[in-house]
This record gives C-alpha cells, structure tokens and sequence, in this order.
C-alpha cells in the first residue's frame, strides 16, 4: 500500500504542471478523490480543484466529478493511476505559478488526497523542466529529500498528506542565502533576479532568527529553516508553514549592494538601527514579514487551535482564536527586530502608533470584536469590499494591541518579574509536553495564571467587546506616553504630508484618480464626505465650484476652513449632483507616542531570553 505522486513542470508556456497519482492496493467502487478547499494559514475557501484542467484514469478517460472538489473512483483491484493537468498562475504564496522562469507549488494546488488515506505517507517525484531555460534551475523545498541529484530533482517523501502540503515547493534559477541560528542551518531563496547585498540579509535574518529561537529557548523545533522568496515589480505578503514560508516583496525591498550604497549615498528613507547601519523603510518593512513569519513556526504551526488539529482540508474550521495567533505575532515581529537591534526605539514607537492610528480610524472597531473578526475571517477579513474600514476590524491590527495590553498587565500585577514572554513561553513548554491544540477560551484561563482572575475577566470583555481598548493605561505600564491629534485632509495614513495637514478640513475618504476629477473608494462612516451624501464610485469634480482632482481636492478643501459647508459636484451612477459637505477637523484619532518613563521602557524592549 503507497501513494505516490510525480509533478513535472512540464508546459510552462501554458502554466501548467502535470501531476500523476499512483494509488498502490484496492480502491472500492466509490471511493473519492478530492482536493483541499483552502490552505492553512489563509482562512478562505479557495476551492483549488476549480484550477484543474483534466483529471484522467490511467487510459486517459476523464473520472467522474461527485461535486466541484471531488471526483469518484472506479474499483481496482490492483490501484490505479491518475493523471491531472492544473492551471498554475496565481502570483500569491497560496496557491501555484509555473513560467519559463520559476516554478511555485503548495500542495494543496497540485495534489489530489483520498479522504480515508489521508494519513497514509506519500512519496513524490519532483521531475526537472526540460525548456532549455530549466538546466539552471534548481529546487528549494523543505520537504524530505529520499533520493534527489545536485540540483534537488528527484523523490521526497512525507509522513502523511498534511505534511505533504506543508512544504511548499520552489523552482528556478534561484540566488540563495545560508546561514545558522542556534545551530540549525537556515537559508533564504530568492527568485525575481535583484542585485541586492547579500552579507547584510544573511546577518539580519540570522539575527532576527536567533533572537526567535532563544525567546522560546533552544533547540529550535524544525531540523532546518527556507525562507522562499519571490520577488516582483508589486506585492508584499506571506504564508507560514512548519518549516518554511513562502514571500513576495518587491525588488526595492532587497537591501541595496554596499558599494552601490556608497556611490548612491544614503538611500531614502534610511534609518539608523541600533547597531548604526542604514537599511531602506522597504527593506525593515520586509524583516519585519520574515520576523512574523519565522515566529509562526511556534506560534499556530505548532502551538495552535485545537479546532485546527487535525486540518479539515474540506472546509472552513472557524475559530475565535485568529486575533490570538496573528495578534501575538504581530506584537512579537516587530518587537523582536527592536530589541534585536535593527530597529531604534523612536522606529519602533513609530509602528506601533501606526498600529494602533490604523485601529482607532477604522469604524468598524465600532461594529466587529476581535473574536467575531476571527471567526468571520472566511467570509469578511478575506472578503474585503469597498465598506470593509466600517464593519470589519482587523485582528492583526487589533489583536496586536491586546497583546500589547496583556504584557502590560501581566507586568502590572507580577511588579515586573513576569510579562507575556513568560506566557508565551509556557504555552511552548505545554505544547512541546502534550502536543494539544488550544481551546476556544484558553488565553483567557492561561493569563489568569499570570495575572490573577480580574485581569482574565477583563480580557474576556474586551475579547467579545467592540470600542477602543485601555492603551493609555497599558502604554504608561510599558513606559510610553499615548498622545492622540486631528488629521487633516482625505487620505494621509500616518504620512509626512498628513501630518502637515493635520487639523485642517478633514473629507473623509479614500480617493483614486478619475479622469479629471477624484473617484472615492472608500467612505468613512460619520466622515464629511458620508454626511454629504457621497458614496464609493462617486467622481468629486469640484469642490466650492472650483474644479478638483485627486491630487488638488484637499487643498481646496483647506481653502475653505472658515466656512460651516461647501459645495461638492460629483458624478454619481454618471449623473452630476450638487451635494454640501460639512466643513470641520476629525476627530483627534492619530497617534504620537514618546517615552514616559526611561526605565520601564529600557526594561520592555530589552532582549527576552528563555531561562535568563
Ligand atoms: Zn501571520
């Protein structure tokens, strides 16, 4: 009894990978094949069987569909083989590419499962490109190699179909980056092609990867470490996986050559870390992904909902938890690269004010909790229309913020000796002891160890609660001063220029160049622009009777300070409306945070170390 599976990246012009099952041992008449409705990580139906262009028996018959992820199996005494043809160009980390260029597969776009085998171990044949382009490609995967040649082609195998779709798999000419942390080899891929300065990602990485390993303690729990890097002209995301993520970024995110540095001069938008090196705001922007990436690996691909054990790869597992396991990450990736060095204290501060702007101007911290947010993830966090600021709050964003509030308090209530490092760190030790997933309500029951019953209580109130949670008081436990001011004008996300503009006649909605005039694409409820009667797809062509555009309709805005109204023309549906817009600030929503109290501060962004 075996599966096996072979992959060729055969016709890259067509973007398509040619995939074969071989099913060893008795199938009975009606057993399924079927393919994953969604991967781990990304809480969407994906439905991945819709990229399947044929599914053929051995004789190249197409098996019958049951429904549109599975199809029926005819009875074979001695098995069977299925061949599939599937569509692969979709430029994210979550699904499959393949171009004459690089070839990019999770399994879960590739590979079809049997439901009752589903824990059987597999073996799968990666076969080399045979475009002449494909003799420099190479493979990059963290799959386990069983018999493979210098440049990776050959078989792997896998313990079972979870873990065979948990590595995911990249192919091409790939620039590639080695190094060690605590010990385990780690490397990066990078496919795209940039000039880049290859010494200064290694350090950075094996310094942001050390300081991960030793906050939860040594030895790491993966035998070895990929980072799988694409990069392109647009993009920036990533995908986690037990012992690998998938990235995008863009070229400009790559630190720049050294001696290319030198001649260009200081590049813009520099920043000093700690350690006095300048990196681009692209390229931290970028560590900051492989931190929160690299910190998954303990955080929801081993700690993780109970309801996630094992993955039900047919069809949403809604849990509460989300804001838990992509709050705490976000807390922890930035936070790491701070008290590893590669950030100064004044950056740091700096994203976290744009955290906690981002949450106070969305209405939908009015309307969603974080734990509604989780559970919602399939349908309305992943499904994000042009109203998503008024209805749906982050749990990224916000659930960083009560991780944020619960280190304050576990500080609080143990006077300094504990935080939610050590929290953190005896989620590990539970885990690497019992394997259990979390329960729905488990953070609640673990910061009462920590904190005592009122602190829990308090968590679990704002957990179902919308509204703002209690920076100010949790901040000044932290030894940082929460200061809130007006912004001005239609768009200005915590930019220079917004705070040029702040306090000055606020529009209240996000805005798209139109032909002459500025389309609206968001509007915000309670905004000016909201109260006159604007809607999304609306075209504001002027504004107190002078023509605007995207780029001018702010300033005329401010023109008209001193008024109580003005007049706004805007096509709506193609129809010119004359509608009156209230002339007045925003509510003071922006952040500006400074140092409160040396100390407490010094202490929390200090370095966490298991054990010290
Ligand atoms: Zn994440």
């Amino acid at each position: 009894m075996s599966l096996h599976y072979t992959v060729s990246p055969a016709r890259p012009d067509a973007h398509v990978f040619e995939v074969t099952l071989t099913i060893d041992g008795p199938v009975e008449d009606g057993e399924r094949l079927r393919f994953a409705r969604w991967i781990p990580g990304s809480y969407l139906i994906r439905d991945f069987a819709r990229s399947v262009l044929r599914l053929d028996d051995a004789h190249g018959r197409p098996l019958v569909k049951t429904d549109s992820a599975g199809w029926h199996l005819p009875a074979a005494a001695d098995g069977l083989t299925v061949h599939l043809q599937v569509h692969a160009r979709d430029a994210s980390v979550r699904a499959a590419w393949l171009d004459r260029e690089r070839g990019f597969f999770n399994g879960t776009s590739l590979f079809p499962y049997l439901p009752a085998r589903i824990d059987e171990s597999v073996t799968l044949d990666i076969l080399a490109p045979s475009h002449p382009d494909g003799e420099r490609w190479s493979v990059a995967t963290t799959l386990q190699a069983q018999d493979v040649d210098a440049r990776g082609f050959g078989r792997y195998r896998a313990a079972d179909f979870d873990e065979l779709v948990d590595h995911p798999v990249e192919m091409g000419e790939l620039q590639r980056v080695d190094f060690e942390a605590c010990g385990v080899p780690h490397a990066m891929v990078i496919s795209g092609g940039a000039r880049f300065d290859h010494e200064r990602l290694r350090d950075d990485l094996a310094m942001i990867c050390t300081a991960h390993v030793r906050f939860f303690g040594e030895p790491a729990p993966m035998p070895r470490y990929l980072f799988q890097t694409a990069l392109a002209d647009s993009g920036h995301g990533g995908l986690e996986h037990r012992d690998a993520t998938a990235l995008m970024a863009t070229r400009e995110a790559m630190p720049m050559p050294a001696a290319a540095m030198g001649t260009a001069g200081t590049a813009d938008g520099a920043t000093s870390g700690a350690d006095g090196i300048e990196r681009s705001e692209e390229y931290l922007t970028f560590l900051g992904l492989c931190s929160h990436e690299y910190f998954h690996t303990w955080n929801v691909k081993r700690i993780k909902p109970a309801r996630f054990i094992p993955y039900a790869f047919e069809r949403e597992v809604p849990t509460r938890l989300l804001w838990f396991f992509e709050g705490i990450t976000s807390y922890y990736d930035d936070l790491a690269m701070v008290r590893a060095g590669l950030i100064d204290r004044e950056h740091y501060l700096g994203l976290l004010a744009k955290t906690i702007t981002r949450v106070q101007r969305g209405a939908g911290h009015d309307v969603q909790s974080v734990t509604a947010s989780s559970e919602d993830a399939w349908t309305k966090f992943y499904k994000q229309d042009e109203n998503a600021p008024n209805a749906i709050v982050s749990y990224y964003a916000k659930g960083a913020l009560l991780s944020l509030c619960m280190d304050a308090w576990i500080r609080e209530a143990s006077d300094g000796t504990r935080s939610l490092d050590d929290l953190m760190r005896d989620l590990w030790q539970r885990w690497q002891a019992t394997g259990a997933g979390l329960a729905e309500d488990e953070p609640e029951r673990r910061i009462a160890e920590f904190a005592g019953e009122a602190v829990a209580q308090r968590l679990a109130t704002l957990l179902d609660a919308t509204g703002d949670l209690p920076l100010q008081e949790a901040l000044a436990t932290l030894g940082v001063g929460l200061d809130w001011r007006a912004r001005g004008g239609s768009d200005d996300a915590g930019t220079a220029a917004g705070a040029k503009r702040a306090g000055r006649p606020w529009f209240g909605a996000t805005l798209a160049p139109d032909g002459g005039g500025a389309r609206l694409v968001q509007v915000f409820n309670g905004s000016p622009a909201e109260r006159a009667g604007l809607a999304p797809n609306d075209v504001v062509v002027a504004v107190g009777g002078y023509r605007v555009d995207r780029t001018t309709l702010d300033g005329w805005l401010a023109r008209h300070a001193d008024l109580d109204t003005v007049s706004v023309h805007a096509f709506q549906r193609g129809r010119l409306v004359e509608r009156s817009l209230p002339v007045e600030a925003s509510a003071p929503d922006t952040a500006v945070l400074g140092t409160l109290d040396e100390a407490r501060l010094s202490v929390w962004l200090s370095p966490s170390v298991a054990g010290a």
